[in-house]
């Protein structure tokens, strides 16, 4: 057996329908009084009940949340922490939610509890993201990582179909990937492939059934399983390229993650034999190709070009994705980074052919 190193990461998980209604407890539990509340301007009626629940602990609220913690904004959140003199951040939404949280515990050093909406996994991982000037730049700092975490699929109950099921792939693609990435270990592979089970099984059911809790509930556990994985284990290309059209574009991110791990997986192939099988295993077929139908069948976006990015793109992208892949399991010549971003723009069919990869 192959040795390895393994940095568990700390954590408080609290797991259950209606367990919000145990916040202020928890912050209490953080030896926290005066909190600034960031919440995803999604539910106006979710942000009163949050203030309510938090009462007098609740000093402050910031509620200008975007995705990809733009700095300028990141700034206006921490000015209005300093400004409180706050002693603790409350998260209550997506990754987005979490990013500010985390833009500011980095600044103030002050301890996160996350409560999230989506299936986004950021709340259990030190990793930050920031983005300025068409870049985005991600970093791992122990500062960054959430001390408790309130797990309520109630919470998730409105997350409308559109957003969830590519949410749910971006949950996928953690644990798909922390199969491979340079942290992984027996113990989180364990994890990841448990969370790949969970979330096959029920991101489907999910997204037929939107107002089933049951099937919300094993969601949100498999997005918990996936986020746990990632945190420790890692990313490898798909990540990295999503971060680079994200940073470029300002793509979504869910939706980005639906379309281009499919061929992520095609692409990593040949370097990860073992790790793909045993995710082909728990996917009942070919990794790739079940990821591709699974994207399909719950009608995320199909390319990169349905969610926005502009076709001369491409070529804006492939010298990032040669230089972020030096590090992936398998680094990408020009033509191979050309051919991989081209096949999730257009969308094309999985043909190892076409994608032009089968050669080293
Ligand atoms: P998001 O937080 O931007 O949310 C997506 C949309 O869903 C938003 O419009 C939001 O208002 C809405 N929404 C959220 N919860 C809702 C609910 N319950 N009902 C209705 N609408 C709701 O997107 P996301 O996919 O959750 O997170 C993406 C961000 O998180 C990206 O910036 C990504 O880079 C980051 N991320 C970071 C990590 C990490 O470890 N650092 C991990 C995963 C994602």
């Amino acid at each position: 057996m192959k040795s390895f190193d393994y940095d568990a990461l700390a954590g408080r998980i609290v797991f259950g329908l209606g367990k919000r209604s145990e916040l202020a407890d928890e912050v209490r539990r953080l030896g926290a009084s005066r909190v600034l509340l960031i919440a995803d301007p999604h539910d106006n009626e979710r942000l009163h009940e949050f203030r309510e629940l938090l009462g007098d602990l609740c000093v402050a609220t910031y509620t200008d949340v975007v995705q990809h913690v733009p700095r300028a904004k990141a700034s206006e959140a921490i000015a209005l922490a300093r400004e409180f003199r706050i002693d603790a951040t409350v998260s209550m939404g997506g990754g987005s939610a979490t990013g500010f949280s985390k833009a500011v515990a980095l600044e103030l050093a002050t301890p996160q509890l996350c409560v999230p909406t989506t299936y986004a996994g950021s709340e259990l991982t030190p990793i930050w993201g920031m983005s300025e000037g068409g870049e985005k730049r991600t970093g791992r700092d122990l500062r960054a990582l959430p001390a408790t975490v309130i797990y309520d699929p109630e919470l998730t109950i409105g997350l409308p179909v559109e957003i969830a099921g590519p949410s749910a792939m971006n949950a996928l693609a953690h644990a798909a990937e922390s199969l491979y990435a340079t942290g992984a270990n027996p113990v989180t592979s364990l994890i990841a492939l448990e969370a790949v089970r969970v979330l096959s099984q029920h991101v489907p059911l999910m997204c037929a059934t939107p107002g089933d809790i049951e099937q919300r509930s094993y969601v949100l556990y498999g997005a918990y399983l996936a986020g746990a994985t990632l945190a420790v284990a890692g990313t490898d290309l798909h990540h990295r390229t999503n971060h680079i059209l994200g940073g470029l574009f300002n793509l979504d991110h869910g939706k980005m993650n639906a379309v281009v791990l499919p061929y992520a997986l095609a692409v990593n192939k040949p370097a990860i034999v073992d790790s793909y099988a045993r995710l082909s295993d728990v996917l009942g077929g070919d990794a790739a190709s079940a990821v591709y139908d699974l994207a399909r069948r719950i009608n995320a976006p199909r390319s990169l070009a349905e969610i926005g990015m502009p076709s001369d793109g491409i070529e804006a992208a492939v010298p990032l994705v040669v230089e972020a892949s030096r590090q992936n399991v398998r680094p990408l010549n020009e033509i191979q980074a050309r051919n991989f971003l081209r096949a999730a723009y257009e969308g094309s069919p999985l043909d190892e052919s076409l994608l032009g990869l089968s050669d080293p």
